[in-house]
């Protein structure tokens, strides 16, 4: 019999999960099975309840992985490398009470059909979500403030949960802005530095951003992402965190890539009685008037502030 807190196996070669796991006198509150070979995530690991931190970096391996559940754990942060997940169809992310957010990497997997992630503690949705998933529930999210107007088609049901206040106690560093018709106060993706309205006098998206998009934009030829000998080498650690865990959101017009700042847009529907709060992001005024042009019909805009928190 075993006993201990923190498990390392990472860099080991497994191709499984050593089953040894399961005759330890009480499960580690902490495995690392970091860079190994595993092929597959057995549900039996997945019912130890003592585990606080499973780290699975190097979970990108998984080329085969179709079903990842997550479901019914005490998992805090997503790995990004679930993305590397190259044919993943379907992710189960239900009743992670303590998952505040999904990465935007991962809601854009190009493979994935299905995210469910109902009952988890999210403060905001990925702002961004691929537009080849076909199904996608996040009931009972009760922090949610809005709604990214991508979102649209999947949460018919789902409009007249998103509160009011959000849980700003987490971190004081939350972007948070006050929509002025009905004065409710909405939380921005972390990340967000610095938000235009629209109209605004002020320039477009930073030159930070625009470094970022070139440096993502070599990211497609060298996975830099994945790389952390050449994430080291950019010259600040936020810079590096940007581009390992994507940007926040993508303008929805033209689909850039937004990762600090950018144009946002607070729209609620015409002639409904749901009042829900729809956000929307652009790269520049011109996407901004070029998408409400096309949607004016169905939605009108509602004036905001930053509000001093
Ligand atoms: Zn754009």
């Amino acid at each position: 019999m075993n006993k201990c807190t923190t498990l390392h196996w990472s860099y080991r070669d497994f191709t499984n999960v050593p089953i040894d796991l399961l005759y330890y006198e009480e499960t580690p509150e902490e495995i690392y099975l970091k860079e190994n070979f595993l092929t597959s995530i057995p549900a039996w690991l997945l019912q130890l309840n003592n585990i606080k931190f499973l780290h699975l970096t190097g979970i990108g391996q998984l080329k085969k992985l179709e079903c990842l559940d997550l479901s019914e754990n005490p998992i805090k942060t997503l790995p990004v490398e679930i993305s590397e997940c190259s044919r993943l169809l379907e992710l189960f992310l239900n009743g992670l009470a303590e998952l505040l957010y999904i990465p935007d990497r991962i809601a854009n997997m190009r493979t994935l059909q299905t995210l469910s992630a109902d009952r988890c503690g999210l403060l905001y949705l990925p702002a961004s979500i691929s537009k080849f998933i076909a199904h996608v529930r996040m009931f009972n999210n009760l922090q949610i403030t809005h709604i990214p107007i991508a979102y649209e088609k999947h949460f018919t049901s789902f409009y007249q949960q998103v509160q009011n206040v959000p849980r700003t106690t987490i971190d004081p560093y939350l972007f948070l802005i006050r929509e002025k018709e009905t004065n409710k106060i909405l939380l921005l993706p972390i990340g967000t530095l610095k938000v235009f309205p629209i109209p605004s006098c002020e320039n477009s998206v930073t030159l930070y951003d625009h470094a970022l998009r070139c440096i993502n934009y070599m990211n497609h030829f060298i996975s830099i992402h994945k790389h952390n000998e050449i994430l080291n080498t950019l010259p600040t650690v936020a810079m590096k965190n940007h581009i390992k865990n994507g940007p926040i959101s993508m303008c929805n017009f033209c689909t850039k890539l937004l990762y600090t700042s950018y144009y946002l847009m607070v729209v609620k529907r015409r002639n409904s009685t749901s009042k829900v709060i729809f956000t929307c992001n652009f790269c520049s005024m011109f996407c901004s008037n070029y998408w409400m042009s096309d949607n004016k019909a169905k939605y009108y805009p509602v004036e905001w502030e930053i509000c001093d928190n």
